[in-house]
């Protein structure tokens, strides 16, 4: 492995040009994970204390007693925080912005520190991988970005950007690999497709140290797939605009929380909510992040806290499948049928199951499996029936999906209209 160290050099000094002291930060970071639980909340009081962030209420957080006490924060309240904030005149050098799932817009700003911070638990979790932040990176993403300032931005964190679907997919991941990148990052259904294209041709290359799947879910029969192609360990990341990243996998397989500042609860009713106790641009208090996770605790000392996201259930609204108004599963259940179905028959494809109505799932995939939709469909609907004790209506949708995969998508969309009950 060649280690092309003026590039990555020329990276690292462009961020202390910035201002950006993120090697410092990472030793933060990994002496904090280094701490007993009482020395790291002893840690994170003083920071508290000093910063004093205000809760949805409008109080001063103090402490991590004060911050149990505070009530949550949702989308509406932050963008409303935000916009007092700039009104007041505050300061930040830089934005993160994005349209949401949702449909509802996010607006972040950072400071340098802040900034600094995220770019250093990036580069704690890469190390992990023996990789290092401002290594070449293969990013495949929607549709590079046209213009100075994506061009720019790539520059700086010694990244290409590579597309691999349509007609030029073929060329774009012989192009990613003759790069040599040193890892890949992108959507999970972006990896897979190009994963399955490399399958399929007959390429001599340099396995990347990583492979990083972000923003969506992606099952391990998935993941194996992509790691056997690539020859390489795949790792999952689990962030957010807000924070970025909160989550990522060991090794072992634990998706460890990562970031020593951020600290994620799950709360029944509401889902994941997220504290930042050392954001001073905004104030990020008990923030409904609107994902559902389910939080485990490991002995596994590989990666940052013992506490893991054990499953990742996705949004809200699509958490549940509904056979009736009152009898739901939960969708993490087709998620299950279609992994077992890909290991058994040792083929890997994406899948979507849409909910019009009740007790009816319509399924879509992105290509054919050797059986067919059909089998695949009967096979799930006999998983359902050991599972809820009743058949389940799953049939084959009627057109394939465009493998358009730039969107942050997950495998079960409930689409009932909200009055289906009228
Ligand atoms: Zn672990």
């Amino acid at each position: 492995m060649i280690i092309r160290w003026p590039r990555f050099l020329l990276t690292r000094l462009l961020f202390l040009a910035m201002g950006l002291p993120i090697t410092r930060y990472r030793k933060e970071v990994e002496q904090l994970w280094s701490f007993s639980k009482e020395v790291r909340a002893k840690s994170l009081n003083r920071l508290l204390a000093r910063i004093g962030p205000l809760n949805s209420a409008g109080v001063e957080v103090n402490s991590l007693g004060a911050l149990e006490s505070s009530p949550s924060l949702d989308k509406t309240q932050l963008r409303n925080q935000s916009a007092q904030k700039q009104r007041n005149g505050g300061k930040s050098r830089f934005g993160r912005h994005t349209a949401g799932t949702t449909g509802e817009p996010t607006q972040v700003s950072l400071d340098r520190k802040e900034l600094a911070r995220m770019l250093a638990v990036r580069d704690y979790c890469f190390r992990h991988y023996g990789l290092k932040l401002g290594q070449r990176e293969a990013r495949l993403w929607g549709r590079p970005e046209a213009g100075i300032k994506s061009r720019l931005k790539n520059f700086v964190m010694n990244r290409r950007v590579f597309h691999p679907v349509g007609p030029e997919a073929k060329n774009e991941v012989a192009a990613l690999l003759s790069w040599k990148p040193d890892y890949l990052y992108g959507y999970a259904s972006l990896l897979l497709e190009a994963a399955q294209i490399l399958d399929g041709m007959e390429m001599e290359f340099e396995p990347p140290k990583c492979v990083i799947c972000t923003a969506e879910s992606v099952l391990p029969a998935q993941k194996a797939y992509i790691s056997r192609v690539f020859r390489a360990p795949v790792a999952e990341e689990y962030g957010s605009t807000e924070f970025d990243v909160i989550a990522f996998e060991c090794i072992d397989g634990h998706r460890h929380l990562v970031n020593p500042w951020v600290l994620v609860e799950n709360a029944e009713d509401k889902g994941c909510i997220v504290t930042d106790v050392s954001r001073t641009s905004q104030s990020l208090v008990r923030y409904e992040l609107g994902d559902y996770v389910s939080l485990e605790s490991t002995e596994c000392p590989l990666l940052g806290s013992p506490e893991f996201i054990h499953q990742l259930e996705g949004r809200s609204i699509n958490r549940f499948a509904f056979l009736s108004k009152n009898e739901k599963f939960h969708a993490l259940e087709f998620a299950r049928a279609v992994d077992r179905y890909q290991s058994v028959s040792d083929e890997v494809f994406e899948f979507t199951v849409y909910q019009y109505e009740y007790g009816r799932f319509e399924l879509e995939t992105s290509i054919s499996p050797k059986k067919g939709r059909q089998d695949l469909s009967r096979y799930i609907s006999g998983y359902l029936y050991d599972v809820v004790g009743k058949p389940v209506d799953v049939i084959p949708a009627g057109e394939k999906i465009a493998p358009e995969s730039s969107v942050k998508k997950g495998y079960f969309i409930q689409a009932m209209e909200p009055n289906h009950d009228a």
